[in-house]
Order: C-alpha cells, then structure tokens, then sequence
C-alpha cells in the first residue's frame, strides 16, 4: 500500500464554529482526495460517530479528533488529540467541563461589545451556534459581519476580539497538563496545534514544547492553514530538535471565510515522522 499523503487532520463542523455539518465536510474532504481525515472540534467530540460513518462512506480513512482550548503563561494555546476512543470518561467529561464557561464568557462579551453601542451580540451569536454549548467568538464575528458592523473575519478580531478589545474576555481554559493526559489517557495522540500562532518568545516557546513533552505530547503541527511558507520549515526543524512527530491539516471552518481548503495544503516536508504513522493501529 502507498504510504498516506493527503492527510487532514484539522477542520471544524456545526458541532463547533465550522458552517458545515461533518457528512458535508466529509464530502468535501473526500472530493479533494483527503485520504485520511479527522474532524477536530473545538472541546467537543459529540460529531466522532457521525465523522466517522460519513468518512467510511466516502471510503476514507479516518481518525478521532478534538481541539482543546488550554491556558499556557496566560496565552490561549490549542492542543489537538487524534486517535483516542471517544467514550473515554476521563475525556468526555474533562471536555464537558472545558466547555462549560462558555456560556458567561459570551454573555460577558455581548456586556463589552453593548458598552460600544453594539447591541444584542449574545443573541445575535446564537443565531449562528449549532450546538449550545459551544458558543465561541467566531459566531461573535458572523453576527458583527451580518450586522455590518464589520467586512469580514480580521476586521472582527482586530477591532472587537482579541486581547485589549471590547468584545474580548479573559478566560482560563484547560491545564497543557489535562488536556495531554485526557488525550493520551483515552489512547490517543496529543499534537500542538499552529505553534506560530501564539507569538510567544522564544523562551516561552521552548518552556510549552518542554512541558508538553513531559507530559506525554508527541506531535506538532507543521503543515496548517495557520503557518506561512516559511513557518512550514521553521516548524518542521523544531519537530527534528524536540522529537516530534508532525501533523497536517488545514483548520477549515467553512467555505465562505477566509481559510485554508481541505485536503489542499502542501504534504510535510522530508525526515518528518507523520503522526498517523505513530497512530496507525487507531485508523478506523
Ligand atoms: P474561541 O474558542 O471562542 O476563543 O474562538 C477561537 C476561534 O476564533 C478560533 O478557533 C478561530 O476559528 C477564530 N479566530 C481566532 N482568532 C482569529 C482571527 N484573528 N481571525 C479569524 N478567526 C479567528
Ligand atoms: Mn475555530
Ligand atoms: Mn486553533
Ligand atoms: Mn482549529
């Protein structure tokens, strides 16, 4: 058999903040030769068993996939777990409590944004949510864009969103060391999700690879959505110097918004041990 090349292992459905139900993506997928995919929602696995069925009638392989929202030196960081049995109760629960300040955090958002003049920002979200738990600030962005407050996504996160702007609520999510031991502990394998995103120092960077590490973590993803051309190489010599395995995916939300197809980034770069080589006896 030839070794899998098209492997995506990132994107986002209804059951978080993507715009497609996981049969859709799964299509899609598909369509665009994805031989090995995993849906990654945001600290959610409700959409496992449906991604799982539609990928084996579209005759792809697949594995089990999540994102957990961590706080690491008081920076959000994203973890991603591939491959675990997703009725693991250490998991499912420990991702139910990472879900649960959801809800106050976007009601407090809404508080911020109204102090501005923009009004209805909760309610005007959950228009957009497909799954009540997981209301996030990306469905935040889609009211703002649909209310013209906003052209698109980047204005959204820059004006209102991130750190320092009136929409945006300082939260702690899971511990690096919960959320690597509930992955790991369910048989799965715990990734760093786009390590260029966060802009830590280089210091602050080596202390997250090291601790992630410690705790059981063997992945990072080198190929995404998220990195540039030259992050690919950046990331893939710090996957060789930490002995790493690389991931690949490309963090699709949804066919409007700004993102990165599924299935149509660059393979991984040479001497880069692929994750689901490691996670081969997972492949469902
Ligand atoms: P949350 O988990 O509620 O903090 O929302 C995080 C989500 O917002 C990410 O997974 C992205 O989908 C989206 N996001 C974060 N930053 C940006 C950005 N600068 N531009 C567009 N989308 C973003
Ligand atoms: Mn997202
Ligand atoms: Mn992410
Ligand atoms: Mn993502």
């Amino acid at each position: 058999m030839t070794p899998i090349q098209n492997a995506d292992l990132h994107c986002h459905s209804t059951v978080s903040d993507g715009t497609l139900a996981p049969e859709a993506l799964a299509e899609r997928a598909s369509a665009n030769g994805v031989e090995l995919w995993a849906l990654t929602d945001h600290d959610e696995i409700g959409g496992q068993t449906r991604a799982a069925a539609a990928a084996k009638a579209c005759g792809m392989r697949y594995l089990t996939g999540t994102e957990i929202s961590i706080t690491f030196i008081n920076k959000t960081v994203h973890i991603v777990g591939l491959g675990f049995d997703a009725t693991n109760t250490d998991l499912v629960e420990g991702l139910r409590r990472t879900r649960g300040g959801r809800d106050n955090r976007a009601m407090e958002m809404s508080e911020g944004l109204a102090k501005v003049g923009i009004k209805g920002a909760y309610e005007g979200a959950l228009k957009f949510v497909g799954n009540p738990e997981l209301i996030s600030r990306t469905h935040f962005a889609r009211f703002l864009i649909e209310s013209g407050v906003c052209r698109d996504t980047n204005e959204v996160f820059r004006k209102f969103l991130i750190e320092g702007k009136p929409g945006f609520v300082p939260h702690r999510w899971a511990s690096l060391k919960d959320a690597v031991t509930w992955i790991t502990g369910a048989g799965g394998l715990a990734v760093i999700a786009h390590p260029a995103r966060y802009k830590f120092t280089p210091n602050e960077e080596f202390a997250l690879f090291t601790e992630f590490k410690a705790h059981g973590g063997k992945g990072v993803e080198v190929v995404t959505g998220s990195h540039s051309v030259p992050e690919y190489a950046t990331y893939a010599d710090t996957a060789r110097e930490f002995g790493l395995a690389a991931s690949r995916g490309s963090d699709f939300h949804s066919p409007d918004e700004s993102h990165t197809e599924l299935g149509t980034l660059p393979f991984l770069p040479a001497n880069l041990t692929p994750v689901w080589e490691l996670l081969a006896s997972r492949i469902q």
